[in-house]
């Protein structure tokens, strides 16, 4: 085989709790996370033995912005594979970017579990989902979730992965608002020690579990949304919008600044996406699902 392509789909917590703060700077969370429709596209080529007896790997995207060279995580995760297994080749990785970029939806670590997967096929490593899960928590914390994804709870630094039922069927619109957040500084703002409102996680697996869409909408609970809604006051408009527009409820995902709505009916869920489209609030902004599938409305 000397091609592959394979999808590297987005994330969105559907709740996400900090727990505390370790000594060595990491933060205990508990989260549920949840794949959406929405994916990047990545083709891996094997372009024959590389002349240096080395690894070598091209990097190549359709963002400019985006490093292509080894700090793109998605060659630190060939690289990772190719060292340990002495694949001497010279690979290209192609990556057409959808996912919107430090945008709290993974993509990054998403693209990053993909290539692990694909590179595995590949070569033929046969390595299973539970071993490169294992070597990926090395390159970032999402991306053991990313291997699997699906709708699963997130414990420890996001290492400790319970499956979960996939979450009940219904439409997500996804805006991401014209700035870009950094995830350090996010949590660098939080006061791990003094968080008033916890998500009620449990609660929320339960009507995910009862296949309840209503109920599982009205437990959304981010503890960094109010540390990030500070600082950029566009994320309450886009979620008080999406509410007036007949969204079930809203939230921001990850550390944002991407706000999420989940819509029961899809006549108002188009209509909040044309909305937004045509808005300034929103630079990218998708009508997607829960799951691994690219339906498109
Ligand atoms: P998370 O939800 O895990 O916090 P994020 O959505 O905030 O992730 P990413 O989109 O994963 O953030 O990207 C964060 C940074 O990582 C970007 O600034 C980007 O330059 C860098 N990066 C490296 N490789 C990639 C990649 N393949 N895709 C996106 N970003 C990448």
């Amino acid at each position: 085989m000397d091609y592959i392509r394979v999808r590297a789909h987005g994330k969105i917590n559907l709740a996400l709790d900090v727990l505390r703060k370790r000594e060595d700077g990491y933060h205990e969370v508990r989260m549920i996370m949840q794949s959406v429709g929405l994916y990047d596209n990545i083709e891996i080529v094997n372009l024959g033995q590389s002349g240096t007896g080395k690894p070598e790997i091209d990097i190549e995207t359709n963002l400019r912005y985006l490093p292509n060279n080894e700090n793109n995580l998605a060659y630190k995760a060939a690289m990772l594979l190719m060292e340990e297994f002495y694949i001497s080749a010279h690979i290209a990785i192609r990556i057409k970017k959808m996912i919107p970029v430090a945008a709290g939806m993974a993509g990054g670590s998403a693209d990053a579990a993909a290539v692990m997967k694909g590179v595995n096929r590949l070569f033929g490593l046969r390595l299973s989902n539970e071993e490169l899960k294992k070597r990926g928590v090395t390159l970032g914390a999402d991306i053991p979730y990313c291997i699997d994804g699906g709708t699963a709870l997130s414990e420890g630094i996001g290492e400790i992965l319970t499956p979960l039922p996939p979450m009940p069927p219904c439409i997500i619109l996804l805006v991401k608002p014209p700035i870009n957040v950094s995830t350090k500084l996010v949590y660098g703002k939080l006061d791990a020690g003094n968080i008033e409102y916890h998500p009620d996680i449990d609660g929320m697996i339960d009507a995910i579990k009862a296949g309840n869409l209503e109920d599982m909408a009205s437990r959304l609970g981010n503890v960094l949304q109010t540390v990030t809604e500070t600082e950029y006051p566009i994320i309450t408009e886009i979620k008080d919008i999406m509410l007036k527009m007949g969204a079930l409820n809203s939230m921001m995902s990850g550390s944002g600044p991407t706000v999420f709505g989940i819509f029961n009916d899809r006549e108002k869920a188009k209509e909040a996406y044309n909305f937004f489209k045509s808005s300034d609030l929103g630079r990218q902004v998708y009508l997607t699902d829960g799951g691994n599938g690219d339906e498109r409305y």
